[in-house]
């Protein structure tokens, strides 16, 4: 059996707890590697590494670190494709979507790549008499990324460009569902340049996270999963005083208003409700329909659509979703449709007994799509992460406005219309930290700022876009006086009241 280790120091190493865990081959059900499970001890060895070759780091000049960056960028470009053969074998999206999640990841570090200029502090010249003030922007020392399985490239990404381009050195905790990305692309910066020691990816579980967590060197932490370990992260890293970012669940609504395009709100509904079997954060899973009238538009076409999803292996490029992750996650989504059926609501198309013909180990899925879905329905309240689309009918525009508004999640929002007014008034009030306007999935890109609200995101800066840069950076401010002529004695008031 293949065992995936660590990488540390810049060079792949086994692991020596002698934990492991399973990764499996979502397609065929099989267990194709044993992960490395780091011990305490491990993750304190790398930060130590880390933490000698950060000094060297942070002493490039901001230029000489992106050059490091624009090489990596060529060197995962050349690797795309076969990059993303590994992901969907680990993860079970398609390989086209795995293209997507390496290609949101390079943004980010295209983003990164002007870090000289996003290091650029402020300066004020004569803030009193002879008396200038600045401020620079240094590195935090040494950080950490723990990220989910869902976005094994893209994530990691995200945490990692910005904090190196900062003169950080990074330790990455990814999944240990889909380790081997995360391990590639580090090994990719070193082949870029960067210096061994600088990015460090530590295999684990709870054991390695909250290692990270207590330990003192580490000085941020960078999380994204589900909604109870953001928490818990964000509070435990508190207490040794770390910068956290933890962003967690969510509940996506889409707001059908009755003047809305219907083809493009149900070609909207598919891809974002049933891509990647519905494993994104930002995954519409809540559909609001306003009047009755658009909401049985709504359903007559979104029925026959659900019905005909194309369900294949993650090799497969023409099909709409591969499996879910493992078979726990397709046994989780199946437990949730059995509550909401068993709670009233509607189940208009049931995927639960979907099976696909030389694939009956894998772990794969049919889409759900329920109706009459009412606010207070554990399917309605909780995150199910799988293809499931819950309809929940609004009479008015307020009634549907309310409901993401009052969700406890607040990630992602869109609002389908013709109606400017309406979008607008929309965007202004509705209580979620991405909107799309006419856009299912509103992600924004690399140099604007990523995060959800309520209970979808823990901490104050989000992430990439200026945003990381502030997270990965401390400020020190300067103020600074030279003298002119000869000074006659001390000075007995504050200068800058003169
Ligand atoms: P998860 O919370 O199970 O795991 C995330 C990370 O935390 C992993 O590295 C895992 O090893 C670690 N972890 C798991 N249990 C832990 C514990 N008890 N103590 C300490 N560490 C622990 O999440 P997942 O299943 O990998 O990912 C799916 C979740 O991530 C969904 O809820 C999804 O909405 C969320 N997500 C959110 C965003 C966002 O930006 N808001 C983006 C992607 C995914």
């Amino acid at each position: 059996m293949r065992q995936i280790g660590h990488f540390i120091a810049g060079k792949r190493v086994e692991g020596t707890s002698g934990r492991f865990a399973d990764v499996f081959n979502p397609t065929t059900g099989d267990v194709q590697a044993k992960v490395a499970l780091a011990s305490a001890a491990e993750i304190r060895a790398a930060v130590e590494n880390a933490r000698e070759a950060q000094l060297v780091w942070a002493g490039w000049n901001p230029q000489r670190r992106a050059r490091v960056l624009m090489r990596f960028l060529e060197l995962m470009r050349d690797e795309h494709d076969s990059l993303a053969e590994l992901l969907a074998s680990e993860h079970g999206k398609t390989v086209p979507d795995a293209k997507g999640d390496i290609q949101r990841g390079l943004e980010v570090v295209e983003f990164a790549v002007g870090v000289p200029h996003l290091l650029k502090g402020e300066y004020t010249e004569s803030a009193g008499t002879g008396i200038d003030v600045y401020s620079l922007r240094q590195p935090l020392g040494v950080v950490a990324g723990i990220t989910p399985f869902n976005f094994p490239a893209m994530i990691p990404l995200w945490k990692c460009a910005p904090a190196l381009a900062c003169g950080n050195a990074f330790i990455l905790k990814p999944s240990e569902r889909d380790p081997s990305v995360p391990i590639r692309i580090a090994e990719l910066f070193v082949e870029a340049g960067l210096p061994a020691g600088v990015f460090n990816v530590v295999n684990g579980d709870k054991e390695a996270v909250d290692a990270i967590l207590d330990d003192e060197d580490i000085r941020a932490v960078g999380f994204v999963g589900s909604t109870p370990i953001a928490e818990y992260i964000y509070v435990r890293a508190a207490q040794t005083g770390k910068r956290a970012q933890c962003f967690g669940g969510a509940k996506n609504h889409a707001i059908v208003m009755p003047d809305a395009d219907m083809d493009q709100v149900v070609d909207a509904l598919i891809g974002a409700g049933y891509g990647s079997a519905g494993e994104r954060c930002m995954a519409i899973s809540v559909a609001v329909p306003v009047t009755k009238a658009t909401g049985d538009a709504l359903m007559e076409r979104l029925i026959p659509r659900v019905e005909s999803l194309k369900i294949g292996p993650s090799n497969d490029g023409s099909a709409d979703y591969g499996p879910l992750v493992t078979r726990e996650a397709v046994e989780r989504v199946k437990r949730y449709v059995e509550i909401g059926v068993n709670e009233g609501a509607k189940l208009a198309v049931d995927g639960r007994n979907f099976r696909l013909q030389g694939y009956e180990n894998g772990f794969f899925m049919g889409g759900c799509l329920f109706d009459e879905v009412k606010p207070d329905m554990t399917i309605y309240k909780e995150e199910i992460f799988g293809p499931v689309l819950s309809v929940v009918r609004a009479d008015t525009y307020e009634e549907a406005l309310a409901l993401p508004t009052k969700h406890s999640y607040g990630n992602g929002v869109a609002i389908f219309t013709r109606d400017g007014d309406a979008a607008r008034d929309f965007a202004a009030r509705v209580n979620v930290g991405m909107v799309g306007i006419n856009v299912p999935i509103p992600v924004p890109i690399a140099y604007h700022t990523f995060g959800g609200w309520k209970r979808s995101g823990f901490g104050d800066l989000n992430q990439h876009g200026p945003d990381s840069i502030r997270f990965y950076t401390k400020t020190k401010t300067v103020t600074s006086r030279w003298p002119s002529g000869i000074k006659s004695g001390a000075d007995f008031s504050i200068p800058t009241m003169r």
